[in-house]
């Protein structure tokens, strides 16, 4: 039997080609690990964004713009690391980690399953979905509707878990009441309905014609980024062969990948070939296809690859330098004194002793004001208790009894956990 003969003995099912499920399994559970990180990174408490104070969240302590080191660091090691990810490994984000491209995935290969892969032929040009006749039965169609739906608003409770705490967003799943979140049906509405568009219709139209995310990937990668590598001396494998392409869910002819193509380092075509190879006497050696660095030839080309990642590297060290220095200077609590003039009921003699609490618990903070005589201001609270993550004011008034002139004093802040902090003052007295 010669080898184009082995080769049609060799069952080919698109969407299952037997050597391409060895990567596919790692493949998915990078997929799902990353659906599981993006639920219990606000789950755990290790992330979320507080939209009533306009911070950020990092287990039990508030971040502010204004706490810059942490912010800046953090943003700065998160660029360089995708940079770094991008460089290297090309589109591999889109393959390996991407929850668009998951739940495309699986919508695709449920269609098929369900629908025949006919189906899954649409496009921008508006054709009209092709049922498989043996397939066309109600019963197939709305157990697809019902997966999608289920799976939407399954989807849909992800990025709700970043904007509340899972106690309300689980008191709103089981309908019990939820005061503080009025709005959280409407807003888990919107995003079932995006989900559900996505999974039923967009798909991977999204990552071809929509994602800019995409082409920010591709400014990065060059021949020298991990990429399909096709061995040419031995092409007389190929005569009447398209295994790799068949295995190829973006349709991507694997012995002819560019810089610049749609190819996400799945690894499937490769899988395949080798498949293939090991399934067959004829065809000596492992397969044809395999990711390489570098130009046709070169196995390798590291030192191309850290020479243009060492400004990245720098930057990324900058970072987690300055994320450290953030850690390590990051104030619980916060004070600014100010005038209180423009605020109802309040005249040129009153200041605002302005306190916040950045952690989730309650805390004690007391007060005191030096640099004036005690029968020269009113200070209307000096132990201040302050619930969970708020802001409180302590109104500070000054006597008119002051002379005429410029009074200078400071007003110092303590918690009960050692935080100090003090806000010097400058008083302008009109006199009597
Ligand atoms: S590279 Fe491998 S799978 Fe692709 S056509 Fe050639 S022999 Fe077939
Ligand atoms: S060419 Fe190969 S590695 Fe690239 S997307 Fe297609 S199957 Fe995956």
């Amino acid at each position: 039997m010669n080898a184009q003969e082995q080769l049609k003995n060799i069952s080919i099912r698109e969407e299952h080609v037997p050597g391409a499920q060895s990567v596919r399994v790692w493949r998915r559970a990078s997929q799902y690990l990353v659906i599981l990180l993006l639920v219990l990174i606000p789950v755990t408490g290790l992330f979320r964004i507080d939209p009533m104070a306009g911070a950020f969240r990092l287990l039990d302590y508030q971040v502010w713009f204004s706490d810059i080191f942490i912010v800046m660091g953090f943003w700065l090691m998160v660029a360089t690391g995708l940079i770094f990810m991008y460089s290297w490994a090309g589109s591999v984000f889109c393959g390996w980690v991407c929850p668009q491209n998951t739940i495309s995935e699986w919508a695709n290969t449920l269609t098929a399953k369900l629908l025949g892969r006919r189906a899954l032929m649409m496009d921008v040009t508006g054709l009209k979905m092709q049922v498989a006749r043996r397939k066309d039965a109600w019963m197939n169609k709305i157990l697809l509707a019902i997966a999608f739906i289920l799976v939407s608003m399954l989807f849909a409770i992800i990025p709700l878990l970043y904007f509340f705490p899972p106690d309300v967003i689980w008191s709103f799943l089981i309908l019990q009441p939820v005061p503080d979140a009025e709005n959280l049906l409407w807003i888990y509405s919107v995003c079932i309905l995006v989900v559900l568009v996505d999974a039923s219709v967009m798909r991977h139209l999204v990552c071809k014609y929509m994602c800019i995310y995409r082409i920010w990937q591709h400014s990065f990668k060059t021949r020298d980024t991990l990429h399909i590598a096709y061995d040419e001396s031995r092409s007389d494998h190929c005569l009447n062969c398209t295994y790799c392409e068949d295995s190829c869910f973006l349709d991507i002819d694997p012995r002819q990948t560019l810089v610049f193509d749609s190819c996400i380092n799945c690894g499937d075509c490769v899988a395949a070939c080798d498949h293939l190879h090991s399934k067959s006497k004829k065809m000596k050696g492992p397969g044809l296809l395999s990711f390489a660095f570098g130009e046709s030839g070169e196995k390798s080309n590291l030192g191309s690859l850290l020479s243009r990642t060492k400004t990245a590297g720098a930057v990324t060290l900058v970072g987690a330098f300055c994320f450290v220095l953030g850690i390590f200077s990051y104030e619980p609590y916060s004070m600014v004194v100010d005038r209180a003039q423009l605020m109802p009921g309040m005249t040129a003699q009153d200041y605002r002793i302005n306190i916040a609490n950045k952690r989730y618990q309650p805390t004690q903070l007391h007060l005191v004001v030096e640099g004036m005589p005690a029968s020269m201001y009113r200070l209307e609270q000096t132990d201040v208790v302050i619930e969970n993550a708020e802001r409180k004011d302590v109104m500070l008034h000054f006597s008119q009894d002051l002379e005429k002139g410029l009074h200078r004093l400071t007003v110092h802040a303590e918690s009960d956990d050692g935080w100090k902090k003090s806000f010097k003052v400058v008083y302008f007295s009109e006199g009597k």
